[in-house]
């Protein structure tokens, strides 16, 4: 056994001194992350107590760029918009006809013709329709198109259901048909020589069907999708839906009805839809309407410093629309 010689002793107290030291500077370590910690946890406590001025509710972020804030709306805005659901299981009931009505024949191109002077369309949708015939005369050099059909009153419409009863003929009974919210026309060809036709996508006039989402027009009733839109052979009828959502619906396969279910996936708070089309960058997400005071209103969240448009879907939340 080795003797406790001053050597080794010595050895000891340097093992002493040396694990004191050690032990001092793991707390001195220690202390710090203590210190950091707690500044970092102040922070944000201070950060999620922090009032944005309206009710003590932080706004959230949904992506890394956009910052959100409160607005509110009355709840009949849900049938108002370009995103609007008519169909047999969701009537129209909004008053003012889909926003202002604008008269065709006073706002329209030379690249088309109207079936009677007077007829109306919403002013958004019109002037997106001028585009696209101004595209299609540029290609095509063809002025065939007559709109024969836009925007219907509910009170025509049941002359229209009425008279279609008497000859066996389906149509939509006043409130459920898409013509009374002014976003939608059905097409007729007229050749200057030969017999009119409605419309088909045949020849020049396929150009119509095939650039249409360009302009935010999608054919709304392909036979194909019959099951879900409730209308089969009428595929005369363009609606306006906006940009990014005609040109979703396409390249994805959807009606508006699976359209808009889809877009429930994209809720506020998750992840937004991401779309890019004709050069252009859009996000699209969904809020559920919920009108928890029973004043009328309710609260959506809009994107702070950036254009966005809001759309009811005429059933049960809103559509917002950023363009960044
Ligand atoms: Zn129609």
């Amino acid at each position: 056994m080795p003797s406790d010689s001053p050597h080794s002793s010595r050895k000891r107290r340097f093992r002493q001194d040396r694990s004191m030291l050690i032990g001092a500077a793991a707390g001195v370590i220690l202390l710090i992350i203590f210190i950091i910690a707690g500044s970092v946890s102040g922070a944000k406590k201070e950060k999620a107590s922090k009032p944005d001025g309206s009710d003590g509710v932080s706004s959230k972020v949904v992506s890394s760029k956009l910052e959100f804030e409160k607005k509110v709306v009355p709840l009949s805005d849900i049938s108002k918009g370009s995103l609007i659901l008519v169909n047999d299981s969701h009537p129209y009931t909004s008053a003012t006809a889909g926003g202002s009505l604008a008269d065709i024949d006073s706002e329209k191109n030379e690249y088309y013709s109207i079936r009677d002077i007077g007829m109306k369309m919403n002013d958004l949708a019109l002037k997106n329709f001028n585009s696209m015939m101004n595209g299609f005369y540029q290609e095509c050099s063809n002025r065939d198109i007559m709109v024969t059909e836009a925007y219907v009153s509910a009170d025509r419409q049941n002359v229209i259901y009425n008279q279609a009863l008497e000859n066996s003929r389906v149509e939509s009974k006043g409130g459920y048909s898409e013509h009374q919210t002014g976003l939608a026309v059905d097409l007729g060809i007229y050749p200057e020589e030969g017999k009119s036709f409605r419309y088909v996508p045949s020849g020049d006039y396929a150009w119509i069907r095939d650039n249409c989402t360009k302009y935010g027009f999608i054919e709304r009733y392909r036979d194909e999708k019959a099951e879900n839109t409730g209308i089969r052979d009428h595929g005369e009828h363009f609606r306006y839906v906006g940009i990014p959502h005609a040109w979703y619906m396409k390249e994805n396969d959807l009606s508006l009805e699976e359209y808009l279910q889809a877009l429930k996936k994209y809720a506020y708070g998750s992840k937004t839809l991401q779309v890019s089309c004709f050069d252009r960058n859009f996000e699209v997400y969904y809020i559920r309407a919920r009108d928890e005071s029973g004043s009328g209103n309710v609260e959506l969240y809009v994107p702070v410093n950036c254009e966005y448009t809001v759309s009811g879907n005429n059933a049960d939340g809103f559509v917002i629309t950023i363009e960044k």
